[in-house]
């Protein structure tokens, strides 16, 4: 087989056709393509994933994924891309095509692949809220830092709807939070929650892999109702999700071991 380079938008696609990331694999829900980097899939009446694909330094092209509530003409928005023009992108279609404003935005950790893009959010006055330990690390990298800083957790309304955000402790990072929608039965795991098609832990450097097992747990117990579990990077799915992160844990910690 013969290899080429590919760069840009093309390795997008590529990605896209494999089957470790993009929205590709055991759902069949429809979803919309706005350009080559950026998918939006309705997941609810309200509730939509927004899957984009960016260049992220020391790791090449990958494709992330965040979470949009709507309520009448108003937004909240869960992660934003990786890079700014994909979150003006992603703003200009909200606008353009849902008609809704975002209201408000919880990233959830200080990762690029969720506030990458928080500079666009400030230059259009959005406000944004996050884990202290979020605010605090984002300050010590020189990294933006979201608005205003919660401990436990968050209620956040839009229009009829309510969003929580909860910290319940460290895994992937030691500021991951996860986002609780009631209405929906939607939980936003980010990068914590692995995708059925992950067979690693990924990133694990800035984590705690000892904590990590833990705090699935607690996400397991305090969610039984969830229906759709939307992981940071490749398909969402339901709470088998969660199972499949402990099963990847125990694995991980096993080779470690040997
Ligand atoms: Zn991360």
């Amino acid at each position: 087989m013969k290899f080429r380079i590919v760069t840009g938008w093309s390795l997008c696609l590529l990605l896209l056709l494999n089957d470790t990331a993009g929205l590709k694999g055991q759902n069949s829900q429809s979803r919309w393509i706005i350009n080559k980097q950026i998918e939006i899939v309705p997941l609810t009446e309200h509730a939509y994933l927004h899957a984009t694909c960016d260049s992220i330094p020391g790791f090449g092209w990958v494709w992330s994924n965040g979470l949009i509530l709507v309520s009448g003409h108003k937004a909240l928005l869960f992660d934003t891309p990786v890079s700014d023009a994909n979150t003006e992108h992603l703003l200009t279609w909200l606008d353009d095509s849902l008609y809704a404003a975002v209201k408000g935005f919880i990233p959830n950790h200080w990762h690029t692949d969720c506030m990458g893009g928080i500079n666009t959010l400030k230059h259009r006055g959005i406000p944004s809220y996050a884990n202290e330990l979020t605010r605090e690390l984002a300050q010590s990298k020189n990294l933006p830092v979201p608005d205003k800083g919660f401990t436990d957790s968050l209620n956040l309304q839009v229009g009829t709807l309510t969003a929580t955000a909860y910290f319940l402790g460290a895994a992937h990072s030691m500021d991951n939070i996860v986002v609780w929608i009631p209405s929906e039965k939607i939980l936003f795991g980010g990068c914590m929650v692995k995708a059925l098609s992950s067979t690693t832990m990924g990133y694990t450097t800035d984590g705690d892999m000892n904590a990590w097992p833990i705090t699935i747990g607690r996400v397991k117990e305090k969610f039984p109702d969830a229906q759709v579990v939307v992981p940071g990077h490749g398909d969402w799915g339901g709470k088998e999700l969660l199972d499949h992160t402990l099963d990847l844990l125990k694995t991980n910690s096993q080779n470690l071991k040997k």
